[in-house]
């Protein structure tokens, strides 16, 4: 099937002062995907993906989004894509109804707040305030404000850091069903587990390159490939898997 490129970035180069921090990559996004960047801190994602949500300035190279050239129409770029909002622009005064009301007017979009709040399990906390969340919810509200605008691309910068690992699963079948009404996700975590689950293909970034990119799949089938083989033996399961038995795998933050 022939997929439709949805983000194209070409040669982009990032230089802050004296230091380039993206080092001219290329790479496309196709629709519907979800989609990975990966890398050690500091290897210049977050900066990516800013300059493609048309939040911080490129040094040069070429970006498509939809079509949209980013040197001449950020503002058709803008209306199309959902970006987290720092949680900082979280009035405290104001509950999570109230918050994806200013928000969607803000976006100058009529939303229902509480069909919002249950597409991210939130309904229960229609009536709290941002601050009273434990960090899943906090997360999955901050999700829910990147479908206030009905996007085509949502961005995700590292949304489960922090998270226990009930959570991780929990924001996983999140980002799943997003995917699956047709959204397009680009993502970036450390954690390797998630990338495997969750990504159809991912890009690896170091130190502003891109030095591989495929379905995760590919990768791994490639490194075996080379030879490589696991130092010992795998157990049948791991401590997480231990922790998550015992635990359970239903939400459990309230
Ligand atoms: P990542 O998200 O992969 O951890 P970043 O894109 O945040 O990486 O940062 C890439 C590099 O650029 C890092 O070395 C970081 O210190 C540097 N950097 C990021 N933002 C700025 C800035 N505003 N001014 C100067 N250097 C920056
Ligand atoms: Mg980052």
């Amino acid at each position: 099937m022939q997929e439709k490129v949805i983000i194209s970035v070409n040669d982009l180069i990032k230089n802050y002062g004296d230091f380039q921090a993206v080092k001219g990559i290329s790479f496309e996004v196709h629709e519907g995907e979800i989609f990975g960047l990966l890398g050690p801190n500091g290897a210049g994602k977050s900066t990516t993906l800013e300059i493609i949500e048309t939040l911080r300035e490129k040094t040069s190279g070429k970006i498509y989004v939809d079509g949209f050239d980013l040197d001449e129409s950020s503002n058709d770029i803008k209306k199309i894509i959902g970006v987290q909002l720092q949680s900082s622009g979280y009035y405290p005064g104001l509950n999570l109804t109230e918050l994806i009301i200013l928000f969607g007017g803000l976006y100058n979009e009529k939303v229902d707040p509480i069909q919002l709040l249950d597409t991210v399990n939130l309904r229960d906390k229609a009536k709290a305030k941002f601050k009273e969340l434990s960090g899943g919810q906090k997360q999955r509200f901050s999700i829910a404000t990147t479908l206030i605008n009905k996007p085509k691309i949502i961005f995700l910068d590292e949304p489960t850091t922090g998270l226990d690992p009930q959570a991780r699963r929990n924001l996983w079948d999140l980002i799943k069903g997003i995917q699956s009404r047709g959204t397009t996700v680009i993502i970036t975590t450390h954690y390797m587990d998630e990338a495997e689950m969750l990504c159809n293909r991912v890009a690896i970034i170091d130190s502003g390159k891109i030095i591989a990119m495929a379905s995760p799949d590919k990768l791994i089938d490639d490194l075996v490939e080379s030879g490589f083989e696991k130092p010992k033996e795998v157990k049948q399961a791991n401590l997480e898997d231990v922790f998550i038995n015992l635990t359970g795998k239903h939400l459990r933050e309230e």
